[in-house]
């Protein structure tokens, strides 16, 4: 099962926790934050269905109703500790000092996007089980170095493994599951991630053809941008490809090649 959370208002009820704190209401903030700490579902009882429309990092889904695990952590819409331990938001005051720190602190969110395979994993082609994952050296320590420092780190990788028929979407998302809890118990943090299965020659039929979000198109790097709202201009794309920087270029991000080796000494002076 996945992870699951209990979102609760405050003392303000749902009417306040969808109050607009900058230009997104207080409650899309909390739901990052959650999403940010490896929840994948959360419940959110009462709420009304206005919900549904706010720009939430996929894969979070929401749930309005239904039964919640007794043991799911809970938060609180009007309490919120950010991942550097260094902002709290309680209500009230807390929510006008929301209003006011919040959309400053969002501008200075880096974002650092990674290819996988070559960057985080040895690129053996076509990756889709734990038994074929090796990490890059440094990869780990690059990550929790870049999580302590406040960037926000994702993955976007093409995979067309999956057109191929070597493995399968459901592979695919318990290969990066897994991949992510070794993240965290390093303290590291893979806030989210974007594949592409398509390909133009695909042996199955639902993944043929072009994709916008198959790099060198920049669709995967601009859906991690809007959904977590983050500027491009404070986002750093790492590949060992040229379709890599590609996708960069044509985001609006900054691209830097890896040519293999150390990852973390290789971005030591980046972040
Ligand atoms: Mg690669």
């Amino acid at each position: 099962m996945s992870p699951i959370a209990l979102v609760a208002p405050g003392p303000g009820g749902w009417a306040r926790a969808l109050e607009p704190c900058g230009n997104r209401p207080f409650l899309a903030w909390v739901l990052r934050e959650v999403a940010r700490h490896g929840v994948e579902e959360v419940c959110l009882p009462g709420a009304p269905e206005a919900v549904r429309a706010l720009p939430l990092p996929r894969p979070l889904r929401l749930r309005t109703a239904g039964e919640v695990p007794p043991d799911a952590p809970r938060w609180q819409a009007d309490r919120l500790a950010a991942p550097d331990g260094t902002f709290e938001i309680a209500t009230p005051p807390g929510l006008a000092r929301a209003r006011r720190e919040l959309p400053a602190l969002a501008l200075g969110r880096r974002a650092l996007l990674l290819d996988r395979d070559g960057v985080l994993n040895i690129d053996r082609g076509y990756v889709g089980s734990r038994e074929r994952w090796e990490w890059m050296p440094g990869a780990i320590a690059a990550l929790r170095r870049a999580t302590a420092r406040g960037w926000q780190v994702f993955v976007v990788t093409n995979q067309s493994g999956i057109a191929r028929g070597l493995y399968t979407e459901a592979d695919l998302r318990a290969l990066m599951a897994w991949a992510g809890g070794e993240l965290r118990a390093a303290g590291a943090l893979l806030d989210d991630w974007r594949f592409c299965p398509y390909h133009p020659e695909a042996a199955l039929p639902q993944w043929r053809g072009d994709h916008p979000w198959r790099k060198p198109r920049p669709g995967m790097l601009l859906d991690v941008l809007a959904c977590w709202e983050l500027d491009a201009h404070r986002a750093l794309m790492v590949g060992d490809a040229a379709t890599d920087l590609q996708a960069a270029a044509a985001a609006g991000v900054r691209g830097l090649r890896f040519p293999g080796g150390d990852l973390a000494a290789f971005l030591a002076a980046e972040l």
